[in-house]
């Protein structure tokens, strides 16, 4: 579903901040991303979506190459959501317009189908009783599970999350994984830059751990939390765990 083949990339002339990325990720795959601040997680799933672009190596998304002239960026991103950290919501509109303003404007779906849609989502996210408030009237927790949900309304092939609890009070946390975790076990094929290893553990089939812009390890959490493969990685778990 997401390949990387020989991907580097550079800010600048300078800064070579990907380096020979490798990765094949199958549909259904939870593959959760730590390491280092600055290691470039947040720039390697980025380049998945084209939000950044790539100097050499080829990354592909199902049968689409991501980094051709000639592939549609506006198409690829409808198969693929994203999540940011800080929730990204659109503040002058509702819940459900948050939810229903891709799939109708980029879908063209009916506006009545479409806020069905929304709202069977909400009501995944546990949030249908919040349909009609602003997103500045919900909490950092229920903000995100919102934008899961947008996400999710454009029924997307792929989900990347960029550490999506990192910017909440930690009573909140837990309410976002638990969706999270309940999209890994429906089967979604998702990428998850993360510092919860509790999360990791439980719900990735695969933890990789990235430093200096390497895939220093790529392991089932099994392997990875036991017997990591590089002593960097062990100092980065001594300090996380
Ligand atoms: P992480 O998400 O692991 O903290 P990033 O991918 O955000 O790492 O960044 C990796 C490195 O690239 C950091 O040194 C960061 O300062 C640098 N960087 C990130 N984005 C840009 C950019 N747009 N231009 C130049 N340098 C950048
Ligand atoms: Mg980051």
């Amino acid at each position: 579903m997401i390949r990387f083949c020989d991907v580097n990339k550079w800010y600048g002339r300078d800064h070579h901040v990907l380096k020979h990325i490798n990765l094949d990720i199958a549909a259904g795959e939870v593959v959760v991303v730590c390491g280092p601040s600055g290691s470039g997680k947040s720039t390697l799933i980025r380049t998945i979506n084209q939000l950044e672009p790539i100097e050499q190596g080829e990354i592909w998304v199902g049968e689409v190459q991501v980094n051709n002239p000639r592939t549609n960026i506006n198409r690829l991103r409808e198969d693929v959501g994203f999540v940011f950290q800080h929730f990204n919501l659109y503040p002058h509109l509702s819940v459900l317009d948050n939810i229903t303003l891709a799939p109708i404007r980029v879908k063209r779906i009916g506006s009545a189908l479409a806020r069905e849609q929304a709202l069977a989502l909400l009501e995944r996210v546990g949030l249908a009783h919040k349909k009609d408030a602003y997103p500045a009237n919900l909490s950092g927790g229920q903000q995100q599970r919102v934008a899961i949900a947008r996400g999710l309304a454009m029924q997307p092939k792929v989900m990347l999350f960029d550490e999506p609890t990192s910017a909440l009070d930690p009573e909140m946390i837990g309410e976002v994984l638990k969706v999270m975790q309940d999209l890994a076990e429906s089967g979604m094929t998702m990428m998850v830059v993360s510092h919860e290893m509790g999360f990791a553990r439980e719900v990735a089939h695969r933890v990789l751990f990235l430093d200096h812009g390497e895939v220093l390890e790529d392991a089932p959490p099994a392997r990875f939390f036991t017997q990591p493969a590089h002593e960097r990685t062990r100092q980065f778990l001594r300090q996380v765990l």
